[in-house]
């Protein structure tokens, strides 16, 4: 690892790098050379990126096959509809009522041309959801986090943030030109050995990124332990709730209710893509930092407001999972049923959050496994190499509080099912990793 403070991206993997072996082309034998790729795939029926959904995304979907091109129905364990907000009729009225009373959309950014009473209602909303003074509405979780970073961050600061970092996270540090360390990921002792080094080094302020529910493995930062480091060093906490907001704490409120730290964690960044199942993102924070972050944040302040639909969508799912704490319940019900489900069958897999992980064993192919899912009936999302290395490829199922108990056991058999075809493969594969730890 290194520890030099040059920027060191943790997901921020460069396709290039890995498809082209690092050989630097012109444009033009890049693009053939990909297509060629990409046909090999298809031949092979495994190209299963870009499934066309003509449905709603709810527990089943209808989507276009794009290997027999006909119209199919699958159960959907693949979308962040966490807590089935898609299609809620509140939802869906609130945002028409938005789409006839404000029109398509504003047509430019905030700072420029405006926005609507409509999206300062959310920002209030958002920071009363957080316990912070102030929001403010990004266009996409991933531009909140690049203009946020490198908007509160520069080169006399130090970011020490978590190695699974989400991308976004880490190309807004690669913008900011701080200087960068990643720990171990949830490593407590490497994260205070960083911050003790860190305070002997020049530095204007130390900040702390890390994620309340990490995106792969649906695993929990102990954001308690962590924010009491920041405290004991004086550094920022930075928390990236994309997928705990909505789904964590008793209330949905997010990763610091779950914890018990609310209105403690001085900058939270979260998205409308998930639990809230629209787009956009938002930073909640002070006052100060917020208005700072107005200005300072590029993706922000070059960047359009979102569609008053769109905010309708996020103010209506607030009302649901206020008005409907059932949703909540039901979704953390199901992840208990098809978690412990999964124990049973040998899957080692955390259930607090919405995320189930799969790890692939060696000797899986994981595109032929995923393809076996697709033929099932079953959407679910392969992590593939090389967005993770070959030893971490995993199926990443989400939970919905719309699945029935059916739709889980049919997951389940699935489950079962993919994993015995290349039960063989495995059983190789360790052996022959046994024998080769063994030489
Ligand atoms: N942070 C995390 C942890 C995420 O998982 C994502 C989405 N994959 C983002 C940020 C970016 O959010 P969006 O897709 O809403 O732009």
């Amino acid at each position: 690892m290194k520890t030099d403070g040059s920027y060191q991206g943790g997901e921020n993997f460069d396709l290039r790098d890995v498809l082209l072996n690092g050989r630097s082309l012109p444009l033009q034998d890049r693009t053939s050379f990909f297509q060629q790729f990409l046909q090999g795939l298809r031949q092979r029926e495994e190209n299963l990126c870009m499934r066309c959904i003509n449905s709603p995304s709810d527990r089943e979907v209808s989507i276009l096959d794009p290997v027999s091109g006909k119209e199919r129905t699958m159960l959907m364990f693949g979308s962040n509809n966490y807590l089935g907000l898609a299609t809620h009729p509140h939802v869906v009225k609130m945002a028409a009522d938005a789409l006839k009373m404000y029109g398509a959309g504003l047509g430019g950014p905030p700072l420029l041309n405006g926005y609507t009473s409509l999206h300062r209602e959310l920002e209030e909303r958002l920071a009363a959801l957080k316990g912070t003074e102030d929001a403010m509405i990004y266009s996409s979780g991933y531009g909140a986090n690049v203009g946020m970073v490198s908007g509160l961050t520069g080169k006399a600061d130090i970011m020490l943030y978590d190695a699974y970092s989400h991308a976004s996270f880490c190309d807004g540090i690669s913008l900011s030109g701080a200087q960068s360390f990643l720990f171990s990921h949830n490593d407590m002792t490497h994260l205070a050995m960083l911050l003790d080094r860190a305070k002997n080094r020049p530095h204007n302020d130390i900040f702390v990124g890390v994620e309340g529910v990490y995106s792969m493995d649906g695993d929990l930062a102990p954001l308690d332990k962590i924010l009491a480091l920041c405290k004991h060093y004086g550094a920022y906490l930075i928390v990236d709730d994309a997928h705990g907001t909505g789904v964590m704490g008793s209330h949905g409120r997010g990763s610091a209710e779950q914890f018990a730290i609310e209105g403690q964690i001085p900058v939270t960044m979260g998205t409308f893509s998930k639990a809230f199942t629209a787009t956009g993102g938002f930073v909640a924070a002070s006052k100060a930092i917020v208005d700072y972050l107005r200005f300072f944040a590029r993706s922000y302040m070059f960047s359009a407001s979102l569609p008053p639909a769109t905010i309708a969508t996020v103010l209506a799912g607030l009302d649901v999972l206020e008005q409907e704490p059932q949703r909540l319940v039901r979704l953390h019900e199901n992840v208990t049923y098809a978690s412990e489900h999964l124990r049973r069958i040998g899957f080692a897999t955390p259930s607090q959050s919405a995320i189930l992980p799969l790890r692939v064993p060696l000797g899986m192919n994981i595109r032929k496994a995923s393809k076996a899912f697709h033929e099932r009936g079953i959407f679910v999302n392969s992590v593939e190499y090389p967005a993770v290395p070959v030893s971490q490829q995993r199926f990443r199922i989400s939970m919905m509080a719309t699945h029935t108990r059916e739709d889980i056991e049919r997951l389940l058999a699935v489950i079962e099912e993919v994993w015995s075809l290349f039960s063989n493969d495995i059983l190789e594969a360790a052996d022959e990793d046994h024998q080769r730890n063994a030489a």
